[in-house]
């Protein structure tokens, strides 16, 4: 099934980061394509450096919640501590979307609730998959044109 992550890094160097999380994305999925990395304002939390953001799409076999604790154990791996909510982050790998699933579990919401209102989540996505749509907002490319301006 594919699956899109959105990738978030403002501590360090965050394309290095960025990378980095790709690489050990690589070793445990099938990575079929990565976006240009976005340099963004932060959104919500505590006053803190911009991110780089992007956008990932890989194919996989694991089930949903396998694969969270994929992108859990890379960040864990990588120094992530889970301070302040919405705080800085050395690493961040969020699962937008995977497959068509549908999930109200708050350990795994599929697809990502804020995902739709993000533009640093659309807009690197709609760059790798000019048909992205979520199944509970539609396509990306009508959210991101209709997102406050600013965002
Ligand atoms: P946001 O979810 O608004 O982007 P965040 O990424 O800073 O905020 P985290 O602290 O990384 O939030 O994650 C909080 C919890 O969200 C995690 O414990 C995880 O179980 C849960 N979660 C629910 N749905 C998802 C999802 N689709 N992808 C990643 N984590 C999720
Ligand atoms: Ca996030
Ligand atoms: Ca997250």
């Amino acid at each position: 099934m594919k699956a899109v992550v959105a990738l978030g890094a403002n501590l360090e160097i965050p394309e290095e980061a960025i990378e980095l999380a790709l690489g050990l994305l690589r070793e445990a999925t099938d990575v079929l394509g990565v976006s240009s990395f976005y340099k963004t304002k932060p959104v919500g939390g505590p006053p803190q450096p911009d991110y780089v953001n992007a956008v990932c799409i890989l194919e996989s076999d694991l089930p949903a919640m396998d694969l969270l604790h994929v992108l859990q154990g890379i960040e864990k791996s990588m120094g992530r501590v889970r301070t302040e909510h919405w705080g800085p982050r050395v690493i961040d790998l969020d699962l937008i979307t995977y497959g068509e699933i549908l999930s109200k579990d708050n350990e795994l919401t599929l697809p990502h609730p804020r995902a739709h209102e993000r533009a640093f989540v659309l807009q690197p996505w709609l760059e790798i998959d000019p048909n992205a749509h979520l199944i509970t907002h539609g396509a990306v490319s009508e959210l991101l044109a209709h997102l406050p301006a600013g965002q």
